[in-house]
C-alpha cells in the first residue's frame, strides 16, 4: 500500500532525532506500527536521557541566541512561512500521518492542514504581545513585561500528532519560547517532519527540537529535566498526573489536557435527525480515539427510542477499513488500547448494558492483523457503571436515558471529566441553563467542536489545567514582569 515514494519520504523524516538544527541518531531505535496492518513499517530513533540533554541545551541556546534575538514581526513571518509548506505537503504527510496513527486518509489530511491554521493563527499574534501600565503616584512609571517562559517541553498524544505539535509549538515560537517535542510512542513521524517544515521555513536552529522515544525513557527524562521552564502534555489522566508530579519536583508550570467522557445530551424538542447525524460524525472520528468525542450520550426519554432508530440506522452503515482505503473508520493506536475497549465493552455488558451495534473486531481484507474496532453503541441503565465515567478512547458510544432536562443535566454534569459538553433543544432558556449548570471547557449548543483555532479549549475537573487554541493559548509561554521606574531617585 506503501508506494516508493512516499517510502522514501519516510525514511527521509525518520532520519534521526532533530537537535539543534540536525539530525542525530539518538540511542536507540524502536519499531513504528502501522496499526492498519498490526506491522511495522519503520524504525525510528529512540530518545534517551543523553539525548534530551542534549536537545534541552540546544533548547536553551536558541531561547537565550537567536530566537530571542528575531523580532516579534519575524517570527510572524516564520510561522506563516510553515503553514504555507504544511499546506503545500499535506498531500504527502497526511498519507504519513494515516499509517502511522491509523486514521482515514482524509483526516490524516485534513490533520495537515488543521495544523497549518495553528500557525497562521499565531503568525499573526507574535508582534501583538502587549503588556500593561499600572498607575502610580508622581512621575512614577510602572509596566508589564510578557516576556518568553523560556524552554518549553511538550510531551504530544498518539491520537492527533501533528495537531497536537501544532497547538502547542505555534503560540510558543509566537511567544519566543524555543520547544523541545517528545511525540507519542505510538506516532512519531510528523513531529520529525515538523523540524523539516520548520527548518525550510527559516527557523534558527535549536528553537524547535524533537526527540522520539518512550514514555518511561525520552518522555520521563524530558518532563523532569532540570532545564525546562515550563511544560505541556496532553495525554491520558494517569500520565498527566505523572507529569504534574515531575512539574512539581521542579517548580515549572504545566498545562496539562487530559481526556474526557463529554457528554451530548438530546432534549425533547431538538432537531432529532441533526442530532444523530452530529453524534455519529464526532463520536465515531478517528474511532473514538479524540478527547473530546461525544462518547456519553443522553436521551431525554420521549424521544430516545425515535433518536436510537436514527442512531443506529448512521452507524451500522460506517465502514471500517486501513486508513489508506479512507473508510469511515482507520484503525487502533495499538494492541494496548484495543484490549482496553474490550475490556470496558464486557464489563458493561456483564452488568446489564445493552448491545446496539458493534461490539466485536470486524474482519478487514488484506489485514489479518490489523487493529480494528466496529462502531458500538451500548444503551447503560445505571449511571454508576464504569462505562459512564471512564474514557474508553474508542469507538464505543455509551447511551443513558433520563427523565426530563433536570436529569440529563444532573447526568451530564456527574462525571470526573469536563472537556466538552452539548444539548440539542430549541429552547433558548433550557440551552442558558444547560452552559449553567455543566462543567465544561467547551459547551456547544445544536453542535459539536464549534469555535475552531481561535476559540480556547481546554478540561475543567480532571480533564486537565490550562487552555489550547486562541489568545489563551499563547499564556502559558509568558511570565510577567513588573518594572517600575523612578526618573530621578528620591533626594534623602
Ligand atoms: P498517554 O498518556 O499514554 O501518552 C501521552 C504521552 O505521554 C506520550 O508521548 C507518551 O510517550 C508520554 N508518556 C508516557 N509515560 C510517560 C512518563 N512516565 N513521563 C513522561 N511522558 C510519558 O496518552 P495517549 O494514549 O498517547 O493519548 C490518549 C490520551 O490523550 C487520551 O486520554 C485522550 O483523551 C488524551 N488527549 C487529550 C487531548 C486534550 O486536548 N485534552 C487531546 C488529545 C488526546
Amino acid at each position: 500500500m506503501i508506494d516508493e515514494n512516499l517510502r522514501a519520504r519516510i525514511a527521509h523524516a525518520a532520519r534521526g532525532l532533530a537537535i539543534g538544527g540536525r539530525r542525530v541518531p539518538g540511542q536507540a531505535t524502536m519499531p513504528s506500527l502501522d496499526p492498519g496492518t498490526g506491522k511495522a513499517f519503520i524504525d525510528v530513533p529512540a530518545g534517551m536521557q543523553a539525548d534530551i540533554d542534549e536537545a534541552v541545551t540546544a533548547a536553551r541556546a536558541a531561547s537565550r541566541g537567536a530566537w530571542a534575538k528575531t523580532a516579534p514581526a519575524e517570527r510572524g513571518k516564520i510561522l506563516r512561512r510553515t503553514a504555507d509548506i504544511l499546506r503545500r505537503d499535506a498531500h504527502w504527510i497526511g498519507p504519513i500521518e494515516t499509517i502511522d496513527s491509523g486514521k482515514p486518509l482524509k483526516d490524516g489530511i485534513a490533520e495537515a492542514n488543521a495544523a497549518a491554521a495553528y500557525f497562521d493563527y499565531y503568525a499573526g499574534a507574535a508582534d501583538k504581545i502587549e503588556g500593561d501600565t499600572i498607575p502610580q503616584p508622581g512621575d512614577v512609571v510602572s509596566v508589564t513585561l510578557r516576556e518568553a517562559v523560556g524552554v518549553s517541553a511538550q510531551i504530544l498524544p498518539s491520537n492527533f500528532p501533528l495537531g497536537t505539535a501544532a497547538r502547542g509549538v505555534a503560540p510558543a515560537l509566537a511567544a519566543g519560547c524555543t520547544i523541545v517535542a517528545k511525540p507519542s510512542d505510538h506516532t512519531p513521524m510528523t513531529a520529525l517532519i515538523l523540524a523539516d517544515v520548520l527548518d525550510e521555513a527559516g527557523l534558527p536552529p535549536g528553537a524547535y527540537n524533537a526527540v522520539s522515544g518512550k514514555g518511561d525513557a525520552a518522555g520521563a527524562a524530558l518532563a523532569t529535566h532540570a532545564g525546562i521552564d515550563q511544560i505541556t502534555f496532553t495525554g491520558s489522566l494517569a500520565t498527566g498526573r505523572r507529569i504534574l508530579a515531575a512539574a512539581a519536583t521542579n517548580i515549572v508550570p504545566a498545562a496539562v489536557e487530559l481526556g474526557g467522557k463529554s457528554p451530548l445530551v438530546v432534549l425533547a424538542d431538538a432537531d432529532l435527525d441533526a442530532a444523530a447525524a452530529v453524534a455519529t460524525k464526532h463520536m465515531f472520528t478517528h474511532a473514538g480515539q479524540v478527547c473530546s468525542a461525544p462518547s456519553l450520550l443522553i436521551l431525554e426519554i420521549p424521544i430516545a427510542d425515535a433518536l436510537l432508530d436514527k442512531l443506529i440506522a448512521r452507524v451500522s452503515a460506517l465502514s471500517v477499513d486501513h486508513g489508506l482505503r479512507d473508510a469511515n473508520l482507520g484503525a487502533i493506536a495499538s494492541a494496548g488500547q484495543i484490549a482496553h475497549i474490550e475490556r470496558a465493552v464486557a464489563a458493561a455488558r456483564k452488568t446489564g448494558g445493552e448491545l446496539l451495534t458493534g461490539g466485536a473486531r470486524p474482519d478487514v481484507a488484506g489485514c489479518p492483523d490489523g487493529l480494528y474496532y466496529a462502531p458500538t453503541v451500548l444503551v447503560v441503565s445505571d449511571a454508576a457503571q464504569p462505562i459512564v465515567r471512564e474514557e474508553v478512547f474508542g469507538p464505543v458510544l455509551t447511551v443513558l436515558i433520563a427523565k426530563d432536562a433536570d436529569e440529563a443535566f444532573a447526568l451530564a454534569d456527574a462525571g470526573q471529566y469536563g472537556l466538552c459538553a452539548s444539548v440539542f433543544t430549541n429552547d433558548l432558556g433550557r440551552a442558558f441553563e444547560f452552559q449553567r449548570r455543566v462543567s465544561a471547557g467547551q459547551i456547544y449548543v445544536n453542535d459539536w467542536h464549534l469555535g475552531g483555532v481561535q476559540a480556547p479549549f481546554g478540561g475543567m475537573k480532571r480533564s486537565g489545567i490550562g487552555r489550547e487554541r486562541g489568545l489563551a493559548g499563547i499564556e502559558k509561554y509568558l511570565r510577567l514582569k513588573n518594572v517600575s521606574i523612578r526618573p530621578r531617585a528620591l533626594q534623602p
